[in-house]
Parts: structure tokens; sequence; C-alpha cells
């Protein structure tokens, strides 16, 4: 009797099989060079499986595509705590809890193909409508700080717009990178949609981005990174959406309600220890806001460093033997009690947040620290305070905030600080669409201008101009 397997038969066999033959959950290649679930040994091989995938996505409903997208956010929320887990465990950087929270925030924030609303024209001469198309292959370079958290956030932008995406995963977190990627594929998968949509190389490095960044049948990059990644992306010769570093300041003055201004500053600035890209960074305080609010500091879980403190941790902290001041990778996103410990203070596990008063000139407030270190200094009057935020904010046009209640004030820092994200009165988190209103981007374009990227992004325009009829007025 001859045996009849259908072709998702045979998938699920194969799948199970090279499950059980890599063993305890491990992703790896597909066996013979067939790629399943993403992941893939070449740069190559990874492309070629998605632009496979994107013709296949292509002939499916938008209906379907909402499933789809629908299946992935499922997916993420069960496991956000796995993901979170397997992050902290593999970059060290950051803290579990707040991990979970940014995978739950992906799932939940990141709009869908609801976002792609059409446009129209109508007159005389007829009806015109544009629509948004898909790019085809986007290749996507994401960063450790946030890695399973942008790559929800991207599958479900780049899927929405109706590409496939090829990720080229930090090699420090390429573990957790590419669990998330292989779910993203099983989601998909189950809810009735092609495989390998996502797809990703099990060992990243700078040469596999930058081999995946300029090759020839990827149709848009988008990097999410520092400037060195920035930079390599725009050399590519694609049309590129850069989202780079920042290095957000805060003003405080005294007409702002200054224990609400303090407990905001210390929930950005502690978040997973200060690794998002929009957590506040330096604080200017006016000189009335600044006892009160140091005094509101000290009542939340912080440590103000004495002078002698400060400078033992910066001969940890900043390294000062290349050709610029750089930060010590070795501390990056570690927490408070560590960085405490280096400098011979121990036990202090209750403390989220090192608090420091410096110079307007330290180097502190102008390095992208990515540390639960919060160095402040103060300004003669709010003028000068936000003039002095915006040299420290170094023209990254990332993002800024300001805890007043005087509206010319408010108004003058808004305009003239002139970053992708501006939060009044508000924690950072704010800007994200977690306790302020707005939907939430991991991948916020600063460099080329897309600000906090949807699928309305990662979209071509096309128009269809109806000659002389279909108005129906
Ligand atoms: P990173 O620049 O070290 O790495 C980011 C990614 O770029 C990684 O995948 C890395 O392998 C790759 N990369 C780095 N240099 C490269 C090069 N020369 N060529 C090709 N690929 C290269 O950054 P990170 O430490 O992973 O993340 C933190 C940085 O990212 C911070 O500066 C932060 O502000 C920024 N960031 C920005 C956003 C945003 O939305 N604007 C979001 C998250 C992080």
């Amino acid at each position: 009797m001859a045996l009849h397997i259908s072709e998702a038969e045979l998938e699920r066999i194969v799948r199970s099989v090279v499950s059980e033959l890599t063993g305890n959950g491990q992703s790896k290649a597909g066996v013979g060079g067939r790629v399943v679930n993403g992941q893939s040994r070449t740069v190559d091989e990874a492309v070629d499986a998605a632009a496979v995938a994107f013709k296949a996505l292509s002939a499916h409903s938008l209906d379907d595509r909402k499933r789809f997208i629908e299946a992935i956010r499922a997916i993420g929320l069960k496991n956000k705590a796995l993901l979170a887990k397997m992050a902290h465990e593999e970059t060290h950087l950051g803290r579990y809890e707040h991990k979970i929270a940014k995978n739950e925030t992906a799932c939940n924030l990141t709009p869908g193909v609801e976002i792609l609303e059409p446009r129209a024209f109508t007159g005389d001469h007829g009806l015109t409508v544009h629509e948004w198309a898909p790019f085809g292959v986007v290749a996507a370079i994401t960063p450790v700080t946030n890695p399973s958290s942008v790559i929800l956030n991207n599958a479900i932008c780049m899927m929405a717009a109706g590409n496939a995406t090829v990720v080229n995963a930090h090699p420090s977190a390429k573990v957790c990178s590419m669990k998330t990627i292989e779910l993203i594929n099983q989601a998909v998968v189950a809810a009735g949609g092609p495989d390998n949509v996502m797809t990703g190389v099990l060992e990243p490095s700078i040469e596999t981005g930058t081999a995946l960044m300029s090759h020839r049948k990827v149709d848009l990059v988008v990097a999410t990174g520092g400037v060195a990644v920035v930079r390599a992306a725009l050399r590519s010769g694609k049309r590129v959406v850069a989202a780079g570093p920042g290095n957000p300041p805060v003003v405080v003055d005294e007409t702002a309600d200054i224990a609400k201004a303090a407990k905001c500053v210390f929930e950005g600035a502690s978040f997973d220890n200060n690794i998002l890209c929009v957590g506040e960074k330096a604080v200017v305080c006016t000189e009335a806001a600044m006892r009160p609010f140091m005094e509101e500091m000290r009542k939340l879980p912080t440590y103000e460093l004495s002078g002698d403190e400060l400078a033992a941790l910066l001969k940890n902290i900043v390294l000062t033997d290349g050709p610029k001041p750089r930060m010590n990778g070795q501390f990056v996103g570690r927490n408070a009690s560590v960085l405490l410990e280096s400098i011979g203070v121990r036990g202090r596990e209750d403390v989220y947040l090192l608090l420091c008063r410096v110079p307007q000139d330290h180097q502190l407030l102008y390095l992208e620290q990515m540390m639960p270190v919060l160095p402040i200094t103060t300004a003669p009057n709010v003028n000068a305070a936000i003039d002095l935020a915006i040299e420290i904010e170094q023209g990254f046009g990332h993002s800024a905030m300001m805890h007043s209640r005087d509206l010319a004030a408010l108004s003058r820092m808004a305009k003239l600080i002139d970053t992708t994200l501006f939060v009044k009165n508000g924690s950072s988190l704010a800007g994200l669409g977690v306790g302020g209103e707005g939907y939430t981007a991991f991948t916020i374009g600063t460099a080329t201008g897309e600000g906090m990227t949807t699928a309305r992004t990662f979209v071509r325009e096309r128009r269809c101009a109806l000659v002389d009829y279909f108005r129906i007025v």
C-alpha cells in the first residue's frame, strides 16, 4: 500500500526530527541546507530562504497577515519570561524583570496592518489611491541591549508591511535572538503562513552583517545600534533606516512637581540598568530645583556617590587608553551593586541607581554610558539649563525630557532641542508608549528621520489613478 504524506506533514516530521537531533531547545540550521524556522548557517542561505518566504507571503491575504501578527504577539507573550531569561543570561546586561516588560511592550504596543491606511484623492478627474507595498527582503541589524524585544517589534512591523526579514543579531546575543526568530516562525507556520518570514545567521559577526547589508537580494537595510553600524549601513548603497545612539538629557526646573520629577527620572534612568537608548542619561537642574530634587531622589532606591567614590568608579568604568574616553564594556548594563562592589562598597543589592553631582563640563554628562549612574549638574536658570541640555544631547536627535510647569520654557526646549522624542513631565518610558499615549517602537529612526518606526516605515508608496469615473459623489 502506497504511503501518502502531505507536504505539510512531511515538513512537520522533518522539523520534529531536527528538533530531536539538536536537542535541549538549541536552534540549529535545517538538514541538507534547508532552512527551518529561520535558522541559517550563511548569509546567502538566510537571504534565499527569506526571499522564498517573501514570495509565499505575498500570496496571502491581508487577513492572513493579521492572523500571523496575532500569532507572533501571542508566542512572544507566552515566552516573554523565557526570552528575557535567555537574554539576561547570555548578555549579562540589564535586569530580568525589565526585559520581560520590554518583550511584553513590543508584543502589545507595536501596531500591525491597521497603521497602513490608504490615501485617496477624488475630484472631477476621478479617483486616485495610494497604497503601501512591501519592499521584499529587509536586512535588520539588531542590538545587544534589547535583543528579543527589537526582534519582536521589527517582526511585527515588517510582517505587517508584507516583507520578509533577515536578522544579523549582535554576536553577544545570538542565542536568544535566534530563539526569538525560531519562535516567530513557529507561530506563523502554525497560523498557516510560510516558514522563514524571518531568518537569521546562527553565527553573526560584523562581517556577516556587512555582507547582508550589501547583499543583492536585500531591498532595505534597517540598522539599530551605535555610530559604527549606522555608518556601515549608510555605506551599503541601499535604502537605509538608521536607528542610532543618543544621550538623552533631562531638565528639571523649580516650577516642576519635584517629587514626581524625581520618581520619573529614577524610573527611566534605572530601567534595565539604563541600557535603553531613550533612558535618562544626564540631569540638568536649575539652581533653585537642585536641593529639593536631590532630597526626593534620596528617598528612592538610590546611592549618592561621594567625590572620592566617583573618582574611584570612573577609573573602573571609563577607559582612557584610546583616542577618546569610552565606557568599559565589563560594566555596561550591570547592576548598581556591581559598580559599587568594584569600589569596595558591598552588599547594596537594594540600590538601583547611583547619583553623582558633577560640574557642567564633566565627561559623564557627555558619554552614552548605558550604566545605572546618573550625573546631575546645575544651571543658574531654566534657559541656561535648556542650553546646556542641548550641548549634552550633542545633536544625536534622539530623546530628551523636561519637568516643568513653565509653559514657555517647555515650549522653548521642545523646539530647540529638536530630538525625535521629547517627553514633558513623564519618564522616558512614556515616550515609548508606556505610561504615555501612542504606540511603541524599539527601532527609532534618528539619523535617517523616520522616528518611531511602524509598518508604514517599511513600505513603498504606490499610486493608482482611476480616470474620470469611480468618484461616487
Ligand atoms: P552596537 O552598535 O555595538 O551593535 C548594534 C548592531 O550593529 C550589532 O548587531 C552589531 O553586531 C552591529 N555592528 C556594530 N558595528 C558594526 C559595523 N561596523 N558593521 C556592521 N555591523 C555592525 O550597539 P549595541 O551595543 O548592540 O546597542 C546599543 C547602541 O544602540 C546604543 O548606542 C543605543 O543608543 C543604540 N540603540 C538605538 C536604538 C534606536 O532605536 N535608535 C535602539 C536600541 C539601541
